[in-house]
């Protein structure tokens, strides 16, 4: 407000749905998690939406990411976690590499046909994209979307299409469940399209090709 601004685009995450029944919708009600990532974010969510009605001519853009993952392709841009990355895509490519020892596939005993988590992995460039969609179609007013593929997939087929793409291995061990995760997430993704000619173009394979590149570029 007191620098004036009209257009807000705020990074939310998919985990305000909480445990709901995948595809997830923009119009479910919040359902927070109770970490304090997920109670940031809903709280995030309400404040600005608040203050959007205040304001005439406001626009405000919550857009709910889903996983993203990956990196550029110049292996330029990408992310670089300091210390023991907790996500999986980051972790997956420190073990490849043998700076960790083992990825922990936490849980394989979730109602998934492979028992381990569903998650709908989006790529950083499509989210990117997403961004550049909202900003140049949303109007005045409050508008939710998803950024996501709309596809799950599981972390052993994260697992096996990054070691089938790179030509890498990646050791890994069936851990314990950790606490809180869901078993499936992943997106409704036709408000997006319909409303912002927006859809992810990149899949799995673009994701774990790239995501391989930067941490090899990091290097450099
Ligand atoms: N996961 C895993 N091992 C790890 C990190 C994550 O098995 O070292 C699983 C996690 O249980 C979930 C999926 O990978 O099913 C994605 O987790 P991540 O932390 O990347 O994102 P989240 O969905 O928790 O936001």
């Amino acid at each position: 407000m007191k620098y004036n601004v009209k257009r807000f685009i705020f990074s939310s995450s998919a985990t305000v749905y909480g445990d709901q029944p995948s595809p997830l919708k923009e119009d479910l009600e919040l359902r927070e998690r109770t970490n304090p990532y997920g109670k940031s974010k809903a709280m995030s969510e309400r404040i600005l939406t608040d203050a959007a009605k205040t304001r005439d001519g406001f626009s405000l853009v919550l857009l709910r990411y889903f996983n993203p993952v990956g990196a550029h392709s110049s292996g330029l841009i990408g992310e670089a976690p300091q210390g023991r990355p907790n996500n999986l895509m980051p972790y997956k490519c420190k073990v490849a590499k043998g700076e960790l020892e083992i990825l922990n596939v936490f849980g394989d005993d979730f109602e998934t046909p492979d028992g381990t988590g569903i998650r709908d992995y989006i790529h950083v460039v499509d989210l990117a994209r997403g961004h550049v969609a909202a900003l140049e179609k949303a109007g005045v007013g409050t508008r939710v979307y998803n950024l996501g593929t709309g596809r799950g997939t599981s972390v052993l087929e994260l697992v096996e299409t990054f070691k089938k793409v790179n030509r890498v291995d990646v050791a890994y061990r069936i851990a314990e469940r950790r606490p809180g995760d869901l078993a499936i997430s992943f997106a409704d993704v036709t408000k997006a399209k319909k409303e912002l000619d927006w859809e992810a173009e990149l899949g799995i394979e673009d994701m774990v090709r790239d995501a391989w590149n930067f941490e090899n570029a990091l290097d450099d």
